[in-house]
C-alpha cells in the first residue's frame, strides 16, 4: 500500500463486569495502533447511555485518542438528546455518530416512535443547536438498509442526512467490495463527495459472524460461509482464514479509493491488531 489510510476503531460498553475489568487493556493495546479515533455505541432507546459516557472518559484516560460517542435517537426526546449533547461538548467531545437506532421489536414499520424518526431529522437537531461544534458521522448502507423499501430509497434517505449537514460516513459492514464501489458510484453520480468509510469486521467466529451479517443484511459470500462453517471448530485455521478474507477486502478498498477504514472491534484487540499488522496500518498519518 503507498500511504497509510485513516483508521478508527469501534467499542462498545462493557455488558459484563469481566468485560469491564478488560477494558483498560483493551483500549491501551487498541491504542498502540494509533487510530485516528475510538467511537463507542450507544443502546438505541437509551438503555446504555450512561455506558457510552462511562466508556469514554476510559478511552480518554486509557489512550488519549479522540473518542467519538455514537448517539441514537429512537425513543429519545429532544430534551433528552440535548441533554447528551450538552454533555459531550463540555466534555471535550468534536465528533459524534449521529444515527437513528435499531427500533424496538414491536414496531411495525421503518417510522421509529417518539420525537426523532430519522437520523437526519437528528443530524438537523446538532447543526442546529452545536452549529459546526462536532464533526457528524452517520450510517450508510452498500447493502440497503434491512428496513428500507428500495435501494433507491435508501439513498434518498442517505442523501438526506448528507444534506442535513453530516460530515462524513461509516458503513455497514460487508464482505462484498463491490457492494461499496457501486455505492460510491451512486453517490458520485448524485454529487455526493462526503468521505464514506468501509466499516469492517474482523471474522473471530461462524457463529457471530453468520448472526452478525444476517443482522444487518450483508450478504456473506456463499463460499466463505462455507468455509468457515467447515473450520468453525478450528478456532487457530477459522482465524487466518478470517484474516485473509478480510485483509484482501480492506487491500482491495484502499486500492481503489476507500478513504479509510473504521474497524468493529467487537471490544477484542488480537483480531484488530493482526489485521492492522497484515495491512500495513501503524500509525494515523
Ligand atoms: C456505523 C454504524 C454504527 C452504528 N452504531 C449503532 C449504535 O451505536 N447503536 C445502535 O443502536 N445502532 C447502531 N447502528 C445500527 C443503526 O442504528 C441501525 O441500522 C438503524 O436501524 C438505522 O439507523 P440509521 O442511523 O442508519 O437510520 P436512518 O438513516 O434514519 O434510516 C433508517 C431507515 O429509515 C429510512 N428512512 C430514513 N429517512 C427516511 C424518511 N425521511 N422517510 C422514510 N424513510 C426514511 C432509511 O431508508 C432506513 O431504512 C449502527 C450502524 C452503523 C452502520
Amino acid at each position: 500500500m503507498s500511504s497509510a489510510p485513516n483508521f478508527s476503531f469501534e467499542l462498545f460498553p462493557p455488558r459484563t463486569p469481566e468485560g469491564a475489568a478488560r477494558l483498560p487493556v483493551v483500549i491501551r493495546e487498541l491504542a498502540a495502533a494509533r487510530p485516528q479515533y475510538f467511537s463507542i455505541t450507544h443502546g438505541a432507546g437509551g438503555s446504555d447511555q450512561e455506558g457510552t459516557y462511562e466508556t469514554l472518559l476510559a478511552v480518554v484516560a486509557h489512550s488519549g485518542v479522540e473518542a467519538a460517542p455514537h448517539l441514537t435517537c429512537v425513543g429519545s426526546t429532544r430534551d433528552n438528546v440535548a441533554a447528551h449533547l450538552d454533555r459531550y461538548r463540555a466534555a471535550g467531545v468534536k465528533r459524534i455518530v449521529a444515527l437513528r437506532g435499531d427500533l424496538p421489536a414491536t414496531a411495525m414499520s421503518a417510522a421509529a416512535p417518539g420525537e426523532f424518526h430519522y437520523a437526519s431529522e437528528l443530524v438537523s437537531f446538532i447543526r442546529e443547536r452545536h452549529g459546526d461544534w462536532f464533526r457528524i458521522e452517520v450510517a450508510a448502507y452498500p447493502e440497503m438498509h434491512p428496513q428500507a423499501a428500495s435501494p433507491g430509497q435508501d439513498f434518498e434517505n442517505f442523501r438526506r442526512k448528507v444534506e442535513a449537514g453530516a460530515d462524513a460516513a461509516i458503513t455497514q459492514l460487508f464482505y462484498n467490495a463491490d457492494a461499496y464501489f457501486d455505492f460510491m458510484e451512486r453517490c458520485a453520480r448524485a454529487g455526493i463527495t462526503i468521505p464514506i468509510v468501509p466499516g469492517i469486521m474482523p471474522i473471530t467466529s461462524y457463529a457471530s459472524i453468520t448472526r452478525f451479517t444476517g443482522g444487518c443484511g450483508a450478504d456473506l459470500p456463499r463460499w466463505v460461509r462455507l468455509r468457515l462453517e467447515e473450520l468453525q471448530f478450528d478456532k487457530a485455521a477459522l482465524l487466518d482464514f478470517g484474516l485473509g478474507v478480510v485483509t484482501r477486502l480492506c487491500e482491495t478498498l484502499i486500492k481503489n479509493g476507500a478513504p479509510g477504514l473504521h474497524i468493529y472491534t467487537i471490544n477484542q484487540a488480537e483480531p484488530t491488531l493482526r489485521l492492522c499488522r497484515e495491512l500495513a496500518l501503524t500509525a494515523h498519518a
